[in-house]
């Protein structure tokens, strides 16, 4: 998927545990520690990815 940790800049995985702030950036939960954002959820990025549909923004399809 297209989008990355901010803290590690690796993409995320559908199946990683990741935190959602309050920018609404999703960060790995192994990540987040170093994050001083207000933690707003947290879960699989699939889940995240389901329930906070402002992430299925237009992207190009190829
Ligand atoms: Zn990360």
């Amino acid at each position: 998927m297209d989008i990355r940790c901010p803290e590690c800049g690796i993409y995320f995985d559908y199946a990683d545990e990741v935190v959602l702030d309050e920018a609404n950036t999703l960060t790995h939960t192994s990540c987040y520690s170093n994050a001083i954002s207000f933690k707003k959820d947290s879960g699989k990025t699939m889940d995240i990815l389901q329930k906070y549909p402002f992430f299925h923004k237009s992207s190009p399809v190829n």
